[in-house]
C-alpha cells in the first residue's frame, strides 16, 4: 500500500470550447461587470464566475466576460459591441443610488429613450424605507428611473430593481451588484427569460467525477485516448464532448460535458454516462465521488453504513482534519474528536506515543503516525482512529519538506503511508488533510470492521 502519493501543480486545462463556426447557432450570454471597484482589483469580480457557471450548466453558450468602469461611454461601447455577436447580455452593478453609478443612464443612451421615474418603483423604494424605519434619501429616488418602454424586474432584497431592454430582438439585463441581490434576480427572472428565449437551441449534459491519490499525468496516462475516442463517438452522434481537468486543493476534478445544438438532451446524457463509466473503469477507486459529493459526505457515509466511531490525531494540521470533519452537519454521529499534538511531549503525554519511537524513528515517521492513531483510539474510545504526522516546513527540521506520514489504527491493526506532497507549507498542510480522509475512505472501503459479520465481537 506504500503508493508515493504525487501531485503537481494545479493548473486548468480545459478542452477546446472556442466558439467555432460550428457553434454559431447557439444562444451566446455576454457578461459585463460595471463598477471602479472591480475595474481597479479592490472587488473580485465573483459574480461573472457565478453567472458564467450557472449558464454553462444549463447550456447557454457564455461568449465573453468585460469589466468596465463606471463610465457611461465605456459601459455603452461594451454593450454595442457586444449586441453584433450575442442574444443576451447581463450587467451586473452601477444601479446604486449616487451619482457615481451609471449603469442606468448608459442604458438610456444605448436605447437613446429618456430616464423615466416609474411611480410604482417610487412607491416600492418609499416602502422599503417605512419598514426600515428609517427615513429615505432622496438620492434613493434615482433607482426608480429606467429607460423610457423597459421592462424592470422588481426587487426583493435592496432598493434597486433590475432593468431589462430590448435592443432588436437581443435583451440588456441589468442587475444590481450586490452579490446575494444579483444571484436571487438571476435565478428569479434571468435565467429562466433565458432558458424560454434559447429553448431547444442548445442542450448540455454534465458529470463531475471526483478523484485523488493520483497525479495528473498518472491520471493523462490511464486515460490515454479515450478523450479523442470519445470525441469521435459523440461527433458521430451530432454532439460535441469535453474533458476538462481541474485540480483543488481539496479534489482532483474531471468534468465531462457534452453538448448538442439541436435539443437532444437524452444524447448528451447517454454519452456522458458511457465516459464517465469507462472513466471510472479505468481509474478504480481513485474516483471518490460524483458532482456535488465532498470527501468527508462520502466518508460520513462509509462510517455510518459500518456502525463505527472515529476519532484523530493531528500534528501539522494543527486541527484542519478536525476543522474539515466537522464542517458537515451531523458529523456527531460518529466523530468522537481530535487531538491537536504538535511537541513531541504532547505525543507522548496525551497520545501515550513511546519515547523510544520518537527517539528512535523521529517524530516524522510511519511507526510513530500508527502510534499517534491507535494513541487517539484509546484516548476517545473509538473504534478507528486516524492520524497525521509530517514537515510543513518552510525550512527542514524534523524530516524533508513535505515528507508526511498518516496512520489508521483499529481493532484489526494498524496501517501507514508515506507520501512525499508538494507546494508551500499552507498546500502541504492542505494536501495533508485531503490525503488523510482519502487513506481512511480507502481502508473503510476495503475493510469488513463494523460490517454485520464482526458486528459485536
Ligand atoms: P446597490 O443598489 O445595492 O448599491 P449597485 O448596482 O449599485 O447595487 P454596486 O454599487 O456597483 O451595485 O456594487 C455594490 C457592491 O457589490 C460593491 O461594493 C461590491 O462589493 C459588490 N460588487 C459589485 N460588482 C461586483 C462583482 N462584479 N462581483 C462581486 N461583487 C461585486
Ligand atoms: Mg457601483
Amino acid at each position: 500500500l506504500a503508493v508515493g502519493l504525487h501531485l503537481e501543480q494545479p493548473h486548468v486545462r480545459v478542452g477546446a470550447a472556442t466558439r467555432s463556426s460550428s457553434h454559431s447557432t447557439m444562444f451566446t450570454v455576454d457578461l459585463i461587470a460595471v463598477g471602479n471597484e472591480v475595474l481597479y482589483g479592490e472587488v473580485v469580480d465573483t459574480n461573472s464566475s457565478y453567472l458564467a457557471a450557472r449558464l454553462f450548466e444549463n447550456g447557454l453558450e457564455v461568449g465573453r466576460h468585460v469589466t468596465v468602469g463606471d463610465d457611461i461611454a465605456s459601459i455603452v461601447g461594451e454593450l454595442r459591441r457586444s449586441l453584433e455577436t450575442s442574444q443576451a447580455v447581463i450587467m451586473t452593478g452601477g444601479l446604486g443610488p449616487t451619482p457615481d453609478d451609471r449603469t442606468r443612464e448608459a442604458l438610456a443612451e444605448l436605447t437613446q429613450k429618456p430616464l423615466e421615474s416609474l411611480p410604482e418603483l417610487v412607491e416600492r423604494i418609499r416602502q422599503i424605507f417605512v419598514k426600515r424605519g428609517i427615513p429615505m434619501p432622496e438620492v434613493n429616488l434615482r433607482q426608480a428611473r429606467i429607460p423610457a418602454g423597459a421592462a424592470y424586474i422588481p426587487q426583493k432584497l435592496g432598493t434597486a430593481p433590475g432593468i431589462i431592454v430590448e435592443v432588436d430582438s437581443a435583451r440588456v439585463y441589468a442587475l444590481p451588484g450586490v452579490p446575494h441581490e444579483m444571484r436571487e434576480m438571476f435565478e428569479r427572472a434571468v435565467l429562466p427569460d433565458l432558458l424560454e428565449r434559447s429553448d431547444g437551441v442548445s442542450e448540455v449534459a454534465v458529470k463531475v467525477l471526483k478523484i485523488w491519490g493520483l497525479s495528473e499525468s498518472a491520471l493523462a496516462s490511464q486515460l490515454g485516448d479515450l478523450e479523442r475516442a470519445l470525441s469521435a463517438r459523440a461527433a458521430d452522434c451530432g454532439a460535441t464532448l469535453d474533458i476538462a481537468y481541474l485540480p483543488t486543493l481539496t479534489e482532483l476534478r474531471l468534468k465531462v460535458v457534452c453538448r448538442s445544438e439541436d435539443g437532444r438532451l437524452g444524447v448528451c446524457k447517454q454519452l456522458v454516462d458511457e465516459a464517465t463509466q469507462e472513466i471510472r473503469r479505468r481509474l478504480g477507486d481513485n474516483v471518490f465521488g460524483e458532482d456535488d459529493e465532498s470527501l468527508v459526505e462520502i466518508l460520513d457515509r462509509l462510517v455510518r453504513q459500518k456502525g463505527l466511531t472515529l476519532c484523530c490525531a493531528e500534528s501539522l494540521t494543527g486541527g484542519m482534519v478536525g476543522e474539515t470533519i466537522t464542517r458537515l452537519p451531523g458529523v456527531s454521529a460518529w466523530f468522537k474528536g481530535s487531538a491537536v499534538t504538535y511537541w513531541p511531549e504532547a505525543k507522548q503525554k496525551i497520545l501515550r506515543v513511546p519515547k523510544q519511537v520518537i527517539e528512535k524513528d523521529g517524530v516524522v515517521s510511519a511507526r510513530c503516525a500508527e502510534e499517534m492513531a491507535e494513541g487517539a483510539r484509546k484516548l476517545f474510545d473509538a473504534d478507528i482512529g486516524i492520524a497525521c504526522t509530517g514537515e510543513a516546513g518552510p525550512k527542514p527540521q524534523e524530516a524533508e519538506v513535505g515528507q508526511v506520514y498518516m496512520a489508521v489504527a483499529t481493532p484489526e491493526g494498524r496501517r501507514s503511508i508515506g507520501v512525499r506532497l508538494p507546494g508551500d507549507r499552507e498546500r502541504i498542510r492542505t494536501y495533508t488533510t485531503t490525503s488523510l480522509l482519502d487513506f481512511t475512505r480507502r481502508y473503510l472501503a476495503a475493510t469488513t470492521l463494523g460490517s454485520e459479520a464482526t458486528r459485536g465481537k
